[in-house]
């Protein structure tokens, strides 16, 4: 135990203490991790300024020291603690008016509810009699390196209590609005089946995670009793946040088919941190620090592919780039305050983190909502080509079966009979033969044009086959059917097709089916057959002409 050699501190007037940040007059001292009180060479002591406060990864002993002097007429209650939440060892040795030396260490290494103070930090309370003052030494070391700060703050008990009620507070809304995304994106999974939803929800729970524990909630409330979870938790969701975060961004800019070379680096990136993971549970631990820092560093190449994604044409990546640009300094910034001595914040730089965090969380839902919308355009769009014949704009035969399910329907709701007009152009090949493949082609445009013009919105053309055509309608009986096949068939052959300067003639041949009637209701493979024989027949009787199916009327089973 040290001794009453100590020469006293340098002082701080507490009368009037409010909340403060620890600097000169208080000292500060970097020595070998085993060098005890009595050891200290007292004149390597330097005024401790913003300048010195961050350490980056080390594994020496820091102390401090300071006198706190209580010019006032009643005692000051005061709370000392610690900025990280990390923190392994805080011991601090002091003295009241010169009397005897007392030790209290503080540690993490221990269950949340043995520590002095109900707190997320550690922290010291004592009180400086009226007149009197206190005489302070601390030491803060960690077992392993770590990232150092020398944050302290210093507080009147009454203050400390009010901030930290305040603070609280405020980190429960970090909280809840997690836990509302990781609820939203959650029923997104479930009721639009959307995996990606779930790889979202994973990534938004591994960054709540490793917030929990980097604030000391995780250690406070959820795991009290884990000090192994305390201590050893942080780069295991260090490198689980990473990797979720990299596996939902796969996902979300489908870098497996877009980008595979991408997606093949981020694979091994994320096997890498799957090893360091598995590394940190065999008990390694510095390369899983190094790792799980580089690791959350390299979130940061998440804004230029997003960008790039951007500019390849997945135009819903711009709120991901957004979002991770955001979290992508507040983690850089972050992470270069923790392990560098670069920055002189210590780790207040994480609080913007933790609020870009939320920033970024809420962006990427909105990201997630676009894509959505986009992939739902996408896929209607398919959709529609998949059931449109590229040359002529008409359905092809691919639509059928929910065309005819419609008619289906309106001849139950209404009663109006349905007819198939079946087109087949006569002599096509020679057409071809004569004029060329292309000029064919403008004359089944030509007709795919007539038969729009001369069908009402209701009704539905087909281009069924090659050079076949179906009309689908509902009209008051077979006469009208046939009157309109006929107006096709006479305006076809009365209009010649206009190809490079020639004009060429053509004709068509129909074949009119009843498909639902009085006492008809055809399947779709009888009603194209009733309606082939027709053609077929007026094909035989020489073209250029239209026929009704005349045959034994059926029913379908
Ligand atoms: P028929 O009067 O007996 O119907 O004689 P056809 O020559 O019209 O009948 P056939 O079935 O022998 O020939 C149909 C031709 O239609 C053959 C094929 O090359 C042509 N054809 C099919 N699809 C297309 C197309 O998309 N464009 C063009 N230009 N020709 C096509
Ligand atoms: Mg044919
Ligand atoms: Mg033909």
């Amino acid at each position: 135990m040290a001794s009453a050699a100590v020469p006293p501190a340098p002082t701080l007037d507490i009368a009037d203490l409010t909340a403060q940040r620890v600097r000169a007059p208080a000292e500060f001292l970097v020595t070998a991790p085993d060098t005890t009180l009595d050891e200290l060479p007292l004149d390597g002591f330097r005024p401790l300024t913003g300048r010195d406060v961050n350490q980056g990864i080390s594994d020496r002993a820091f102390w401090i020291r300071m006198r706190l002097h209580n010019s006032g007429n009643a005692p000051v209650h005061w709370v000392l603690s610690h900025e990280t939440t990390y923190l392994d060892l805080m011991t601090v040795y002091w003295v009241d008016n010169g009397g005897q030396w007392h030790e209290c260490s503080l540690t993490d290494r221990a269950p949340f509810d043995k520590r002095m103070l109900d707190y997320r930090r550690l922290a010291f309370k004592h009180a400086t009699p009226p007149g009197g003052s206190t005489t302070l030494y601390l030491r803060l070391a960690y077992e392993k390196p770590d990232s150092v700060s020398l944050n302290l703050d210093l507080a009147e008990a009454g203050r400390f209590a009010d901030q930290s009620r305040r603070e609280y507070a405020l980190y429960g809304l970090y909280y809840g609005a997690m836990l509302v995304l990781v609820f939203i994106s959650l029923a997104g999974a479930g009721l639009l089946r959307q995996w990606l939803f779930f790889q979202y929800a994973v990534f938004l729970v591994a960054s709540a995670l490793m917030w929990a524990l980097l604030n000391g909630f995780a250690f406070q409330f959820l795991w009290p009793q884990s000090v192994f979870w305390h201590n050893e938790g942080f780069h295991i969701l260090y490198l689980l946040m990473a990797a979720s975060a990299f596996q939902f961004s796969r996902g979300f800019l489908r870098t497996r088919q877009r980008f595979p070379g991408i997606d093949r680096a981020i694979r091994c990136v994320q096997a890498i941190m799957m090893l360091g993971i598995l590394m940190r549970f065999a008990g390694f631990y510095e390369p899983v620090l190094v790792l799980s820092f580089v690791g959350l560093l390299s979130l940061i190449l998440l804004a230029p592919l997003g960008f790039w994604a951007y500019r390849q044409g997945q135009h819903y990546a711009r709120w991901y780039a957004i979002a991770w640009v955001l979290y992508g300094i507040g983690l850089a910034l972050g992470v270069i305050s923790a392990g560098t001595p670069w920055l002189h914040w210590g780790m207040d730089s994480l609080v913007f983190a933790q609020a870009a965090g939320v920033l970024e969380a809420l962006l990427l839902l909105v990201a997630l909502g676009e894509r959505l919308i986009s992939w739902d355009r996408d896929r209607r769009m398919a959709l529609r080509m998949a059931h449109q014949d590229p040359l002529t704009g008409l359905n092809n035969r691919r639509g059928m079966s929910l065309v005819y399910e419609t008619f289906r329907q309106r001849f139950e709701r209404t009663g109006l009979p349905v007819f198939l007009i079946l087109i087949d152009l006569d002599h096509f090949k020679q057409i071809n033969d004569t004029y060329g493949h292309e000029a064919g082609d403008q004359v089944l445009v030509d007709l795919a044009d007539l038969l729009n013009r001369t069908s009402r919105p209701a009704d539905v053309c087909i281009r069924y086959g090659g050079e076949e055509f179906v009309l689908l309608l509902q009209v008051p009986s077979e006469a009208v059917a046939l009157d309109i096949a006929e107006r096709i068939r006479l305006d076809f052959a009365g209009t010649p097709t206009e190809h490079e300067g020639r004009a060429i003639r053509h004709t068509l041949t129909a074949g009119i089916a009843p498909v639902f009637a009085a006492d008809v209701q055809l399947s779709p493979s009888q009603m194209l057959r009733d309606a082939d024989r027709a053609l077929y027949q007026a094909k035989r009787q020489g073209r250029n002409r239209c026929r009704l199916y005349q045959g034994p009327s059926r029913h379908t089973s």
